[in-house]
């Protein structure tokens, strides 16, 4: 599959970057690792005049931490790189342990965390060649005006389908995002609109450029599950992830539970913290937290996967991992 044509621009500090996507609008897309936004390409999702290479902003690349900014890993942070920090999987056990799921190590040495966050919606009737779309009249979210998973509707399900968002939701993360009118910090559960198609809260002229964490949320025990067709690399079928804090006597005394995958965002489980906060583990708590995700997951066949069992093992990981941290206090992926 051929590339469109396009110019590549390559800004050398984050103003240039803002400038130059204000200047072109529309017609600009911004580019870091390629690794979603090549194969969109490819496949003729998006044909941009323009993209804009932010992968050489060495301003965006850093990851850093204090005790009063708390942890700040800047857009172009490659995925190696936050997997290759060492005090990251010790004070942020969810994130690393969701990052390591990401894709392969090829993939994960060019794909950035900013990249991670914006990624495209997911939909076994959307990623496709140009040619297949077209032989079925394309679709909601692309040159079509019906959706074949739940035709009849006027809404697209395709599945948010990206790993380090639900890690950073459960540690109550910020973005901050910069144009010509300046930055903003938004909280990240804000940023996604839970619509397959109009994803994410970023306007074409706008450049996501770090993800934020209070410092309160080191030493946060945590874990991510993920459900892929192919453990080597593979996006997720759906995920869950867990940070929670334990006190000496074993009672949560903070919690949250993310779920990847099988909504048109990355969601927060509704009212899992205030289930476990000032709870002993004990399994029957685990299955009613269990039940509530499974409440807020709402899966479709937007992937080979039925609904039903992605479901189910929602169901199986929110209860796994909230055993595994709150027993354990161990990451794992
Ligand atoms: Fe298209 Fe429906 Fe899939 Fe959205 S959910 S990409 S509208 S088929």
């Amino acid at each position: 599959m051929s590339l469109p044509a396009f110019r590549v621009l390559q800004p050398r500090t984050v103003d240039e970057a803002c400038r130059m996507l204000a200047e072109h609008g529309a017609e600009a897309m911004v580019i870091a690792g390629g690794t979603d936004v090549i194969p969109n390409l490819q496949m003729k999702l998006f044909a941009p005049h323009v993209l804009v290479d932010i992968k050489l902003l060495r301003e965006l690349s850093q990851i850093e931490f204090s005790p009063r900014g708390g942890l700040r890993i800047g857009a172009t942070a490659s995925l190696t790189h936050v997997l290759e920090t060492p005090w990251l999987a010790e004070e942020f056990p969810v994130l690393s342990s969701a990052v390591a799921t990401i894709a392969g190590p090829l993939q994960r040495n060019m794909g950035t965390i900013g990249g991670n966050l914006c990624l495209e919606t997911r939909c076994r009737w959307y990623n496709q060649s140009y040619f297949w779309r077209q032989s079925l009249g394309g679709c909601l979210k692309k040159e079509g005006d019906v959706c074949h998973v739940a035709p009849g509707g006027k809404f697209c399900w395709a599945a948010w389908s990206g790993d380090s968002a639900p890690a950073f939701l459960a540690l109550e993360a910020e973005i901050e995002i910069a144009s010509v009118s300046g930055a903003r910090r938004v909280p990240l559960r804000d940023f996604y609109k839970n619509d397959g198609k109009d994803r994410i809260s970023l306007t074409r002229n706008e450049l996501l450029t770090s993800v934020h964490v209070p410092a309160r949320m080191a030493g946060r025990r945590g874990v991510y599950h993920k459900l892929r067709v192919r453990d080597s690399i593979d996006y997720p079928l759906a995920g869950v992830a867990v940070a929670m804090e334990v006190d000496a006597s074993g009672i949560c005394r903070d919690a949250r539970v993310a779920l990847s995958a099988v909504n048109p965002a990355p969601l927060l489980v509704r009212g899992a913290g205030e289930m476990l906060v000032g709870q002993k583990w004990s399994r029957e708590l685990a299955e009613r937290v269990a039940h509530a995700a499974i409440q807020t997951g709402k899966p479709l066949t937007t992937s080979a996967s039925t609904p039903i069992y992605r479901r189910d093992i929602v169901r199986v990981f929110t209860r796994r991992a909230l055993e595994e941290v709150w027993k354990n206090g161990q990451a794992s992926s």
